[in-house]
């Protein structure tokens, strides 16, 4: 085999993969990222796409420095968390009772992507501006993989030739390189939609995240950023169905629709982006190491986003990968022993969350489900040690 060589080739720079790149650049290990496009440049508007960044997450970014290129105007701390039946039942989880700062942030996926492209490009050799450890190939296409007897050699479509110990697979949902390793996975549709949008409110969020558990679909209204404090994203999972029927309704109407779905708590709405839908699927992975290849995030689990974790599940494994490289760091990167250990840390995490959402999902999301949807949530409101646990495992 010849070839450049590298500890760790990652396949896929959104935001799991470019994040394991820079932590483990940052950790002197050489490093390749291959991506196949860069991201958009942020615009002025608002993202749809927006996560609600754990404390435990937001920690992680902020080690190598992503979290603070963020623009402080256009984050928004969540102080309080509102979960509601379709009726009376509501619990209140809040930051103050807890004794924490805030529970979450809320991000826009593309500033975020942004701020974790320029870390890279500070420290990338590519572009001579830092002297970190990451050769990142973008744009780039994979022409073949070789798996050799202790490495893997890759080949870019402009005839670069990689060599790596260990390959990761950081390629999203339908990722190459799972498929290649012959990692199988398991794909669930929900029959669900997840139809997200804008809105500004006529009353101030204060920080304050809502969520409703309907008999066919969970609304969730998560505070944005900016001055007023009066917008809000929308991710509602409903019924394929219904959620074309939101997508075709006018500016007025949608809005409308999702005010009146959310009890008007937040006053009169109004559309700020056109509203678009997305599919929901679980996605089991059963294996996520292989000799020399490893997945992280949504390469290697897809979750229900009603409790809006996934991309604080693939931080989670980006974190957990570059610690046990490090603490095994006279070995071979691809040793299966070390990557088992990697596999072992988040077998818990990810089925437990994978588990809870789906739960969640049918348990709620049932017609017949609507009295303990309620007199559950009423039951949950007044027991505060439950509610600190809840928001212990929300921070996780
Ligand atoms: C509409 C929508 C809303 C969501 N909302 C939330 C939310 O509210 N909260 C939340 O936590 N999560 C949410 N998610 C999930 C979240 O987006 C993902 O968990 C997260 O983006 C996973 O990041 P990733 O880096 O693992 O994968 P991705 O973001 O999919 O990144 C994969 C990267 O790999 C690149 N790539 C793929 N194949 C190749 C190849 N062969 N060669 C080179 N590069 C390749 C792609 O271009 C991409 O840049 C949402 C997802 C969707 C679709």
């Amino acid at each position: 085999m010849s070839g450049e060589r590298f500890q760790v080739v990652i396949v896929g720079a959104g935001l799991v993969g470019a994040a394991a790149a820079l932590v483990l650049g940052r950790q002197g290990v050489r490093v390749a990222l291959i991506e196949r496009q860069p991201p958009d440049v942020p615009a002025e508007t608002w993202d749809t796409r927006i996560y609600a960044i754990s404390p435990a997450s937001q920690r992680f970014l902020e080690r190598f420095g992503a979290w603070q290129r963020l623009d402080a105007q256009r984050i928004q701390p969540v102080f309080r968390m509102d979960v509601a039946g379709d009726t009376s039942g509501a619990i209140r989880l809040d930051a103050y009772e807890a004794g924490v700062s805030h529970l979450a942030t809320i991000v826009e996926s593309g500033r975020l992507q942004h701020a974790l492209w320029q870390a890279l490009q500070a420290d990338g050799p590519s572009t001579g501006l830092g002297t970190g450890n990451v050769a990142l190939h973008c744009p780039a296409t994979i022409e073949s993989i070789e798996r050799g007897e202790s490495r893997t050699r890759l080949t870019l479509a402009d005839g670069t030739q990689l060599e790596t110990e260990l390959l990761v697979g950081a390629d999203g949902a339908a990722s190459r390189i799972r498929d290649w390793a012959g990692l199988g996975s398991t794909l669930t549709p929900y029959a669900q939609s997840g139809v997200v949008a804008n809105f500004e409110c006529e009353k101030s969020h204060r920080g304050t995240a809502f969520q409703w558990f309907f008999d066919h679909g969970i609304l969730a209204w998560l505070p944005l950023g900016g001055p007023g404090g009066n917008q809000m994203s929308m991710v509602w999972s409903t019924p394929s169905a219904h959620a074309d029927e939101l997508i075709a309704l006018d500016a007025a109407a949608l809005a409308a629709s999702v005010q009146a779905a959310g009890h008007d708590r937040l006053g009169a709405l109004r559309l700020l982006t056109p509203a678009v839908a997305f599919p929901l699927r679980l996605n089991r992975v059963e294996a996520i190491v292989a000799p020399g290849v490893a997945l992280i995030g949504d390469a290697a689990h897809g979750v229900h986003p009603l409790a809006g974790q996934g991309v604080n599940l693939g931080f989670g494994d980006a974190e957990a990968l570059v610690e046990v490289l490090a603490a095994h760091r006279k070995n071979h990167c691809g040793d299966l022993r070390v990557l088992q250990r990697y596999a072992r840390e988040r077998a818990e995490p990810v089925q437990r969350m994978q588990a809870l959402t789906h739960g969640l999902h049918h348990l709620f999301a049932s017609e017949h489900a609507g009295w303990l949807r309620n007199t559950g949530m009423a039951w949950l409101n007044r027991l505060p040690p439950l509610k600190a646990a809840l928001v212990r495992e929300a921070m996780d």
